[in-house]
């Protein structure tokens, strides 16, 4: 057999095409579909990937100059799935690339370095040592019966002096080891309990074991109201795809979710050869490379990632779970604005897979999928153990007198609560301590020199800062426009919170959850640790304290603010809202006592408000999707987002036309609204102006991209992004 001679190549740059490079003699034979190789692209050199082999004409090919793998980091039935998932978001195969596959895969082979790692194990001296931290160490390692400083560190602050002094006293034996890559370090505790499966749950698995036995495209929507046990069946359904000799992928929304359904995977494969890889952004390079090359490999039977693990490189593929499905965050919000859901689902089509989406709150795009018969539903009504759903409140703020974010209601709640010994979830969709400071005396406020918003105050920073482009400054004393000396922070975020809970409870342990206290390795388990371990009283937070978390002694939940969601000129705020509220409520009553939840708003009669205090997600779907359908928005209708930017606003504003003008006359079924400027008209020192596809159909919207979006030429200095099925429209 001839050997290629020609590899067609996706180079990471914006183009819309493979290249073809001629293979040079040395890696004739060698060179495979799914190695990364340095090529050389006009005058610079970029990475490609082999798309592609073939035996044909060299002649005027420029070589190949360099191969960067030993082993492909895909296989040849995976480069399909990626080239339809690039065309289909219109983004360049080769850049595309680079955002699926882990990042900073530079240096050949990429080795990565090894880790080092301390291991403590309990030496049989019994006794208690002085110091509380050192007690509670202690008790820590001769519960696990030896655990290593990584994982120590994931549960306790600082904890390597006094674990030296345990050392020292003799309670603690310790050795030097490699870390190891498997990266579940945070080690949150976990019941062990096998749980009997109710009759929904044992139906649900049922169906889902039925469409295994058959190993084809099976979709399913697993809808199941808050503490259902979603989760129990996802374990049972792994187990049976692994029995297959199949694989699994199990996708969650958030990096801080991974370490406890780790933790629960762990648990329920117990003693079974189970290999794990996690794939997650906050993993370090050479963690991320090896979960990724071992997959490649064959040697993973089960991949648990966010988003970007849609990409895994699992050659036999059985199952995909995609949890919390109707998570914001498995969109991708740039460059390659991808929908791991979405993706998902044409993966499993491609590869033969049952694919999962499960949640309590199915987007309603999921939603009408099911209705339309194109994805079989399972539902789960009730929540495990006959627990009820928790009471829902709705507090009119604008009937309380003063001017405090808590409420009488919500206050006295608190209080029951703390008395009780019971912990209480409150969250306010806004981190910092105010969203601006304002002069009393011109209304003047600080706003973003790059960005189209106001700057956020954080007390804690001693800073107001954009949130978009981490632009930061000392925060004025007066007013820099009028020279006030009332210039003072208006409404309230996540710390504001804080410091008022600490003035009405001085006694309550408090912690805060959100983008700022999270953002350190490690402390979003911590946060978690300390909620399941009793640590604390209260967690305030932004809407990740709504996510997914199973804390059973929570019996309150407060919502302090989420008006500002509800109130986005957006037309999924309705949906948005009553998917982060039902999710909040959620959180409440999932142990051995009920929960209760108040919602404090200015907008009591809006509908959604309504049907989350009823636990009524038909009734709200019916209602929103009559909306939806009235306006042709999806999942009825689809969109296409075009947003042109530059710094020079004029030329924006005139591609913009000039675009929208072309469009126009092709236009066909496709509606084309604009150009308008986006809701964020200046983002990081540049304009923006955006135009909306719209159309009932798919294919007349893909054809108008395909034809003219895709290649289309703007002026010097003006560049588009493109969105397909856009979520937010900012
Ligand atoms: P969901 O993912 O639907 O919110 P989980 O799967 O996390 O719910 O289940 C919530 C809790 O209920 C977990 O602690 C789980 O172990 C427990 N659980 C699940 N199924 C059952 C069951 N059939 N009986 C008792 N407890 C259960
Ligand atoms: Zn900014």
């Amino acid at each position: 057999m001839e050997l290629p001679t020609v590899a067609s190549i996706a180079v990471a740059a914006p183009l819309d095409r493979t290249l073809s490079y001629l293979i040079p003699q040395e890696l004739r034979g060698v060179l495979r579909v799914g190695h990364r190789v340095k090529v050389s692209l006009g005058r610079r050199l970029a990475v490609g990937y082999v798309f592609g082999l073939a035996a044909a004409a060299t002649e005027g090919l420029k070589p190949v100059l360099e191969l960067l793998d030993i082993q492909p980091l895909f296989a040849p039935a995976h480069a399909a799935f990626y080239q339809r998932a690039a065309r289909y978001y219109a983004y360049p195969l080769g850049e595309a690339l680079r955002t699926a596959l882990p990042a900073g895969l530079s240096g050949s082979g990429c080795q990565p370095a090894i880790l080092r790692d301390r291991l403590y194990r309990p030496t049989g001296l019994t006794g208690e040592p002085a110091g509380p931290r050192q007690r509670e160490l202690l008790a820590a390692v001769r519960d696990l019966g030896g655990t290593t400083l990584s994982t120590l560190r994931a549960r306790f602050v600082a904890p390597h002096a006094p674990l030296q002094r345990l050392v020292d006293q003799g309670f603690l034996a310790v050795e030097e080891v490699e870390r190891s890559r498997d990266p579940q370090a945070p080690a949150p505790m976990v019941a062990p309990v096998t749980v009997q499966l109710n009759l929904a749950q044992e139906r649900a698995l049922g169906a889902l074991r039925q469409a295994l036995s058959h190993s084809g495209f099976a979709p399913f929507l697993l809808h199941g109201v808050t503490g259902s046990g979603k989760t129990e069946i996802y374990l049972r359904g792994i187990a049976d795809v692994l029995a297959r000799g199949r694989q699994a992928l199990m996708m969650v929304p958030e990096i801080g979710l991974t370490p406890q359904l780790v933790a629960r995977f762990r648990h329920w494969f117990q003693g079974r050869p189970v290999r794990l890889a996690v794939l997650h952004s906050g993993l370090g390079e050479g963690e991320r490379y090896a979960a990724w090359r071992a997959a490649a490999r064959g040697d993973i039977d089960v991949v648990i990632g966010v988003r970007s693990a849609v990409f895994a490189p699992l050659d036999r593929l059985g199952l995909i779970i995609v949890d919390e499905e109707h998570d914001a965050s498995y969109k991708q919000g740039e460059g390659f604005r991808y929908h791991a859901r979405d993706l998902a689902l044409l993966r499993g089509q491609m590869e033969g897979a049952a694919v999962v989406l499960g949640s309590a709150t199915p987007a309603l795009t999921t939603y009408q999928r099911a209705r339309d018969g194109q994805m079989t539903c399972l539902e789960l009504p009730e929540r495990v153990a006959d627990r009820p759903l928790p009471g829902v409140e709705i507090i009119n703020l604008a009937a309380c007198a003063g001017p405090g974010i808590i409420s009488p209601q919500l206050k006295e709640a608190l209080a029951a609560t703390l008395a009780a010994g019971e912990q209480a979830l409150l969250l306010l969709n806004r981190r910092g301590y105010a969203p601006f400071l304002q002069c009393r005396e011109c209304g003047a406020t600080c706003r973003c020199p790059n960005c189209a918003i106001t700057l956020t105050y954080s007390r804690v920073e001693r800073a107001v800062r954009c949130h978009y482009c981490d632009y930061r400054q000392v925060p004025p004393d007066t007013c820099p426009r009028c020279g006030g000396a009332e210039f003072l922070p208006e409404g309230a975020g996540t710390e504001r919170l804080e410091e008022t809970l600490l003035e009405l409870f001085p006694q309550a342990r408090i912690a805060r959850m959100d983008r700022d206290t999270t953002t350190r390795k490690g402390a979003h388990g911590r946060l978690v640790t300390g909620m399941e371990t009793g640590a604390f009283d209260i967690l305030i937070g932004t809407q990740m304290v709504a996510k997914g978390h199973d804390f059973s002694a929570v019996t309150l939940v407060g919502v302090v603010g989420a008006d500002s969601v509800l109130n986005l000129p957006d037309f999924r705020s309705a949906e948005r809202v009553f998917a982060l509220l039902s999710q909040a409520a959620g959180r409440a009553g999932r142990g051995e006592r009920a929960g209760r939840v108040l919602i404090q708003t200015y907008a009591v009669d809006h509908y959604a408000l309504e049907f989350v205090s009823r636990h009524d997600y038909h009734g709200f779907a019916a209602v929103e999707l009559q909306q939806r359908r009235a306006l042709d928005y999806p999942p009825f209708g689809h969109l296409i987002n075009l947003v042109l930017s530059g710094n020079d606003a004029a030329q924006v504003a005139a591609a913009a036309e000039r675009l929208a003008a072309t469009l126009d006359r092709q236009r066909g079924e496709v509606e084309v609204l604009g150009p308008a400027p986006c809701l964020l008209q200046k983002l990081r020192g540049r304009s923006r102006m955006q135009l909306l596809l719209k159309a009932s159909q798919r294919p007349p919207l893909r054809g108008l991209l395909d034809r003219v979006v895709i290649g289309c030429r703007l002026p010097e200095g003006v560049t588009m992004t493109v969105d397909v099925d856009p979520l937010d429209m900012m």
